[in-house]
Order: C-alpha cells, then structure tokens, then sequence
C-alpha cells in the first residue's frame, strides 16, 4: 500500500528525515514511535504530500507520486489523516462536519453523504449526538468525529498523529478502541503514538525513530522485549 524509499527532507538547514525507507502491506498497522522531534509527524505529512519529499520516492497503492504533476488532492482522498487536535467546524453539527468533505470535495449528492455518515458515526459509537454541536462533546467523542470524518472519505489507509496526546486520560481508551476495531476490519493504518500498550496489542510492526532516522522496525514482541539497538532499548526505558 505504501512504499517510501531513501525519502529526505529538510527544513531549511534542518535535515529532519534521513534517508527513510519503510514499507506497509495491506491490513497492516504500523505504529511509529520515537522522541519528540525525530520526525515522526514530516514523515506522516509526506505520505499524504501534506509535506513535500525534497528526494526519494514515495509509492502510494503502486503508483509512485511524482509531487510536480501528480494531482495530491486524489491522493489524499486515499490516504485519511487524524490528528492530535481534531478541527471540527464548531458551527456545523457531527453529522455536518461529516458529511463535509465527500459533499465538497467528492461532489457525493447530500443523501447519500447522510447515509453514509450516519453509518459512521454509529460505528464510532456517536449514533445519538448527530445534531450536537462539537463545543458539547468531550474530547475523545470530538476526536471520535474526526475518524468519522476521515473514514467517510472512503481512503484506503488511515495515519493517526498522536491521537490521544491531547486528550485527558480517561477519554484515551474511547479513542483506542475505535482505532483497534478498525484496525481489526482490516484497515492500513500508520499510527505514531506514545501509547505503548496500544503499540503492543494492535501493531503487526513498531518503527522505532531517532534523529530524522529508522533505527529499528520489528514486531512489537520483538521490538518490545528484545531490542537489536541500544538505542531503541534506552528509549523503550525511559518510556516503559
Ligand atoms: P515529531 O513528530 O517526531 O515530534 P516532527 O516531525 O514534528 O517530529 O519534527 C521534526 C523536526 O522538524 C523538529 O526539529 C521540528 O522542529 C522540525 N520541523 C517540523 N516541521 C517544521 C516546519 N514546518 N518548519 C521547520 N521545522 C520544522
Ligand atoms: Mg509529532
């Protein structure tokens, strides 16, 4: 589903991903872990061209895109994107905000968009607050409504940016299990996440990131409990 090879980019003067090559399978979740600054979040954005590679390839669904001539707008119609601050409209309702973008962007008509989107948002567990107004949902409900919206794109690979980082512990489990059960009907899903226990149970394969580089990927039972680098090991220490 997706294939990124010896991918580069800098900020200026700050080379914040270092020859990234990394690949994920249909189905597979794939959880990025690693301190604040490693780059996990530019290596999210380029997989749906939010940032722009400087070199290396970028293989979406076995197209590789070329960022010049590529229209990126399809592409991310494939590729949904969640992120630690959820950007509702505060003046549409849940069921508005989801409905949204396959009205605006893929010119849907609005019945079916309803149907779809009701469909949605009782799968996420938020059938009965249709017409509430974001301002009077909890934070995980709120994120809840931002997978809703991501999913009525019908993209074929989810990424989450820290999801739950913003959310008070109490209202993570909500967002989780909402993660896992799509993660279980087989969703492509890349996760950056702090949340090991998540990591642990859901992942089929933890990348672990230090210094815009990978330094190890392993199965979570692997990378977990018998680390090959010793860097991995003195993060997974300072965070277990
Ligand atoms: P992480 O998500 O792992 O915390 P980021 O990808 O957000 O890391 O950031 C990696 C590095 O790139 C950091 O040093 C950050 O300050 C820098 N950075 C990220 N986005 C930008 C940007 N748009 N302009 C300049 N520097 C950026
Ligand atoms: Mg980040």
């Amino acid at each position: 589903m997706i294939k990124v090879e010896k991918l580069n980019k800098s900020f200026g003067d700050l080379h914040v991903l270092k020859d990234i090559d990394i690949s994920v399978r249909e189905s597979d979740v794939v959880c990025l872990i690693g301190a604040s600054g490693s780059g996990k979040s530019t290596l999210l954005r380029c997989l749906n061209f939010l940032e722009l590679k400087d070199n290396g390839k970028v293989v979406i669904e076995g197209d590789e895109v070329n960022q010049d001539t590529h229209d990126l707008n399809k592409i991310r119609q494939k590729v949904g994107m969640v992120f630690q601050h959820f950007y509702l409209f505060p003046h549409k309702t849940v069921l508005e905000n989801v409905m949204e973008a396959p009205v605006y962007v893929k010119g849907i008509s609005k019945a079916e968009a309803r149907k779809d989107a009701k469909e949605l948002l009782k799968k996420v567990g938020l059938g009965d607050k249709e017409n509430v107004y974001p301002s009077k949902l909890s934070g995980g409900q709120k994120q809840r409504v931002a997978i809703a919206r991501a999913l009525a794109m019908k993209p074929d690979i989810m990424l989450f940016d820290e999801p739950t980082s913003a959310l008070d512990p109490e209202l993570v489990g909500e967002v989780l299990a909402t993660m896992k059960e799509l993660a279980l009907e087989g969703m492509t899903m890349v996760v950056v996440t702090h949340e090991m226990g998540f990591a642990r149970e859901v992942a089929d394969w933890v990348v672990y990131m230090h210094d815009g580089r990978i330094v190890e990927v392993g199965p979570p039972q692997e990378l977990f409990h018998s680390p090959k680098e010793q860097r991995t090991k003195e993060f997974l220490d300072s965070v277990l």
